[in-house]
């Protein structure tokens, strides 16, 4: 029996209006210890207002004049490119401002479909389908897969909705230490028992901006006959010679079986998410998969905005190859001013500072400098290795980047980071 009717028919019971109200009060005591907890943990995340369209300046409430932004997923400077906007309108003019409706009763429209087809032909798959965001396409996939005669091989450091995701499946369960090959390995022998064996990992990090080791995963997963997934948030439009992503980067792209990627990052950055991979998978995905089953069609604006921003990639990659060159000036400029910068010449350039305070008190005078850039600390990544997290994007300019370096210089120095 439900403990709320054993209650409602207590002697005890208070009057409803009663009752209602201290559990009110019961439940703002709750919350106000949470949140105090949070603020007390130092973990508290506040969120800037900004009141103009997402690009290389913005203005954000409260602070004067525009801000050159380093801290957006960005990549391609899609997400306010004229022709994506444009589509974005001609969609919503023609096809409405939404499905009200999930894409297996009545919300599946042409542009749907059209958007599924180019996105597999862009990685080169079979088939592809959509999801109201990545987080979402992560959190269908493996339940949806795996069963508990298979198992999953997960790198420690994926992100939190891959980690979910696999939570939602009964898959046998295995985390490998962040980029690790012995220890892959190691698991992927102790999992030849079971019927099927993914090694799920993100392509590209976005913490520390490295690059998952895809040639020495697809080796190892050929040899213990493991299939291997890779989410390519952070890589898909942008990295490779053409922009197809890590596998391309790394010329594996005929051996990772799926990817699940996003639409909110370099691909217009509007939202949604997708799987792509073999045939069958999809299908059996647009039967079983919870977030693409029971929840709301991606509406036709956001739709028209990402297949505008691959027909601007399939086009040409000059925007590619201009964001890589930019990546590198940054890049190279820091560490010749003293800098250390992780990672393997991704865009995400984290700048290593160590020390929580001071990478909160930088990001902060790089703001009065005009520079949004932002500080990340213990939880988020582990003690001691604080530091701030900068973004780079084809529509910055040279003289942007050089900008964001001089205020670096000139703050690093301030606070006793550069010497
Ligand atoms: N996977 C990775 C690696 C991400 O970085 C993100 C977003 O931060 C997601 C998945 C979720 O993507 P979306 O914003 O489309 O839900």
């Amino acid at each position: 029996m439900w403990a709320s009717r054993v209650l409602r028919t207590g002697r005890f019971a208070a009057p409803r209006g009663c009752r209602a109200q201290s559990a009110l009060t019961q439940l703002r005591g709750v919350l106000e210890e949470e949140l105090e907890a949070i603020r007390g943990a130092g973990t508290w995340k506040s969120e800037r207002v900004i009141t103009s369209r997402q690009g290389p300046r913005i203005h954000v409430d409260g602070v004067s004049g525009g801000i050159l932004n380093f801290c957006a997923n960005n990549y391609l400077g899609l997400s306010s490119h004229p022709e994506v906007i444009q589509a974005g309108l001609q969609a919503l003019e023609e096809f409405g401002a939404g499905l009200s409706s999930t894409r297996f009763i009545c919300g599946t429209q042409s542009i749907h479909k059209d958007l599924e087809a180019k996105i597999a032909r862009f990685h080169q798959r079979e088939d592809a389908i959509l999801y109201p965001s990545c987080f979402d396409a992560n959190a269908g996939l493996f339940e949806a897969l795996l069963t508990p005669q298979d198992a999953v091989l997960s790198d420690e450091l994926n992100h939190a909705s891959i980690i979910d995701g696999i939570r939602l499946c009964k898959a046998y369960k295995y985390r490998y230490r962040h980029l690790d090959m012995a220890d892959l390995e190691a698991k992927l022998k102790e999992a030849q028992q079971y019927r099927l064996r993914l090694v799920a990992t993100d392509g590209a990090f976005s913490m520390d901006g490295d690059i998952a080791p895809l040639q020495e995963i697809c080796r190892l997963a050929s040899r213990y006959g493991a299939l291997v997934f890779v989410d390519e948030c952070h890589a898909t439009g942008f990295l490779g010679a053409t922009g197809r992503g890590t596998d391309e980067l790394l010329g594996v792209m005929d051996q990772v079986t799926i990817i699940n990627s996003t639409l909110g990052k370099a691909l217009g950055g509007a939202s949604g998410g997708y799987t792509t991979g073999p045939g069958p998978l999809v299908s059996l995905l647009r039967q079983r998969a919870r977030p693409y089953l029971f929840s709301n069609s991606l509406p036709p604006a956001v739709v028209g905005c990402a297949s505008k921003a691959l027909d601007l990639l399939m086009e040409s990659n000059a925007i590619v190859q201009s964001m890589a060159a930019k990546t590198q000036r940054f890049r190279r400029k820091m560490e010749a001013a003293g800098f250390t910068i992780l990672g393997a010449n991704h865009p995400i350039c984290p700048v290593m500072l160590g020390d929580a305070r001071l990478a909160s008190c930088m990001a902060d005078d790089m703001l009065k400098r005009g520079i949004f850039v932002i500080g990340f600390s213990y939880p988020v990544v582990p003690k001691g290795k604080a530091r701030i997290r900068v973004q780079i994007s084809a529509v910055h300019s040279e003289e942007d980047i050089d900008r964001c370096v001089e205020a670096f210089v000139e703050v690093g120095r301030l606070h006793g980071a550069l010497p």
